[in-house]
Parts: structure tokens; C-alpha cells; sequence
């Protein structure tokens, strides 16, 4: 069994873009995140302090705008549309969950598709469904550059996703698919999941729950990946897989934390400087 190291993989990828966005900065365009973030969900604010880390680190400019529980929907898009025409912004995030009287498909539809570095426009998924040129959302991203890295091949293998989640497994689906992989997808409403679970080659567990993922329930050698964050009685951070016992049977195998994770604000990190990068032309 291998570990698949993402905290290792995005460090590098970190490097790399601090030297893109040097020369960029050179050629006079300083890189810029603007987050919003709407309420005061406490997981939220531990996840935008680690995308506001990672700008730093490589030095893009990081702007928060943290708008009061109560905002209403038209208060929300017209920060959208100031940030769409702000020539100093190149990606602009919406964390989610938004409070329950704001509709987040809809705020996702105003932002710019050449800003939406979470690919969650539906201009950009339409786009990554056509396998066209897009912003890509950062977690299918991320997984689909950690199989690369490990030289795992895609095409031709068959990949099973538990999770259909609009932020997770649909469109790692379109990616797979996008790399000549035959997917299969389950969600809540499969039966007899493991039946499936058991066929795939790299299996993917994206549904939220701690553990989940048995050995009995993977084939001998495949590759487990493993995208859940979920907190445990003991408040600690576990996986959807049950590692200690998958591991056995996995031939690559994700850890949490450190595996996907890390990734996927990578990944936000290569898509805000693909952005800015853009403005050259
Ligand atoms: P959602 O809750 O939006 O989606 C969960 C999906 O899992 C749904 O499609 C649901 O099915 C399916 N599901 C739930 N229970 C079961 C079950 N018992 N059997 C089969 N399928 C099931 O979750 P997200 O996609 O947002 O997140 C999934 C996990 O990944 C979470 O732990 C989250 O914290 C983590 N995450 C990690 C990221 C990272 O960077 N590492 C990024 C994003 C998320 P149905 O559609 O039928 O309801």
C-alpha cells in the first residue's frame, strides 16, 4: 500500500505558483482572491483561513468581505456584480453554507464565469461537461491531479463515486469521464452499494460520513480515495473510508487529513493565478 501525500503534492504545487505569480507580478498584474462569506458559520471561517494562508504564501492578494447573517439576496449580488467588474479581483469565491434565505445557485449564477475560480457557475459546469476549456471546481481538480501525480491510470478504469454532490461527485464524474475512465456514481437511494463499491478500480468516498467506506467493501488492490471531513465522537477529523482497515487491502490509499484537502486549496490557488494569468493576453 501506498500513501498518496497531498499535503506533500499541494506544498509543491504552491511553490510552483509563487513563481508564476512573481512573474506576473512583474509584468504588472497582482494576483487577487476576494471571499465572501456570509454569516458566522464556524467551519466556514476554519476553511477560509486556510485559502487566505495559501494566497499568502505564494502571494496573492487576499480580500475578505464578511457580510452579516441577515443580508438579503439583492445586498449579495450587488457585491458580486462591484467584484465582477473590479479589474484588481481575478477569482471571487462564495463560501458556502449561506444562511437559508439566500439562494446560492443563484448567487452563482452572477458571479463572472471568468472570475468563478470554484467553477460552480453553470456556464463552467456546462463548460466541463462539454470537456470544454473552464474553471474547474478545486476538489475534482485536486483528485484528478493526485491520480496524475501517482501515474494511476484513468482511461479505461473503472471509477466508482459514492456522493453526487453538485461540489464533489458530479463533477468529478465529468472529470473522470473527461479522462476516458468508465464511472459509476451512487448516492443515498443505491442498493446494495458495496456490490459496486467492490467493481472499482479507484473508488471515491465523498457522502459525509465518518467511516463509511469498510474493507469488505473495496476490491484487492485498488485506490481509495478518500474526500469526507467529518469530526468524530472524539471531535476528531476522520475520512468517510474507515482507514486503518481499508488501508490493508488499498494499493493507494488517501489519508484525512492530508490528502484531498490540502489538494483542493491547491488547486483554488492554480485557478485564481489561471485567471489572472489570462488578463495577459
Ligand atoms: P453532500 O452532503 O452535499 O453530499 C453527500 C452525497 O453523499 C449525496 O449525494 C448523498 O446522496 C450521498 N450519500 C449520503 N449518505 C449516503 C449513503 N449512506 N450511501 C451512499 N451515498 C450517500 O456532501 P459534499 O459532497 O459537500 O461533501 C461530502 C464530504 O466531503 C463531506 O464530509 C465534506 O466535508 C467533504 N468535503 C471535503 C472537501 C475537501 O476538500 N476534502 C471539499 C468538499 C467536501 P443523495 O444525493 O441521495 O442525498
Amino acid at each position: 500500500m501506498e500513501l498518496i501525500d497531498g499535503k506533500t503534492l499541494a506544498k509543491n504545487i504552491r511553490k510552483n505558483l509563487k513563481k508564476e505569480v512573481d512573474e506576473l507580478k512583474e509584468k504588472g498584474i497582482k494576483p487577487a482572491l476576494a471571499v465572501i462569506m456570509v454569516g458566522d458559520d464556524k467551519a466556514s471561517k476554519i476553511y477560509v483561513r486556510t485559502k487566505s494562508k495559501a494566497c499568502e504564501e505564494i502571494g496573492v492578494e487576499y480580500k475578505e468581505y464578511l457580510l452579516e447573517e441577515d443580508t438579503t439576496m439583492d445586498e449579495l449580488l450587488n457585491l458580486i456584480h462591484i467584484l465582477n467588474v473590479d479589474k484588481n479581483i481575478h477569482g471571487i469565491l462564495l463560501q458556502s453554507p449561506l444562511p437559508k434565505n439566500l439562494d446560492i445557485n443563484e448567487a452563482f449564477k452572477e458571479i463572472a464565469t471568468e472570475k468563478d475560480v470554484d467553477g460552480f457557475n453553470p456556464i463552467n459546469v456546462g463548460k466541463l461537461s462539454l470537456n470544454q476549456d473552464c474553471f474547474i471546481s478545486c476538489t475534482p481538480y485536486g483528485i484528478i491531479k493526485m491520480l496524475e501525480e501517482y501515474n494511476i491510470p484513468l482511461e479505461g478504469a473503472h471509477a466508482v463515486i459514492v456522493g453526487r454532490s453538485n461540489i464533489v461527485g458530479k463533477p468529478l464524474m465529468q472529470c473522470l469521464l473527461n479522462k476516458n475512465a468508465t464511472v459509476t456514481v451512487c448516492h443515498s437511494k443505491t442498493k446494495n452499494i458495496e456490490q459496486t463499491t467492490k467493481n472499482a478500480d479507484i473508488l471515491i468516498a465523498a457522502l459525509g460520513k465518518p467511516n463509511f467506506i469498510k474493507a469488505d467493501m473495496v476490491r484487492e488492490g485498488a485506490v481509495v480515495i478518500d474526500v469526507g471531513i467529518n469530526r468524530n465522537e472524539e471531535g476528531k477529523i476522520v475520512g468517510d473510508v474507515d482507514f486503518e482497515d481499508v488501508c490493508k487491502k488499498a494499493s493507494y490509499i488517501t489519508p484525512v487529513p492530508g490528502g484531498v484537502g490540502p489538494m483542493t486549496v491547491a488547486m483554488l490557488m492554480a485557478n485564481v493565478v489561471k485567471s489572472a494569468k489570462s488578463r495577459l493576453k
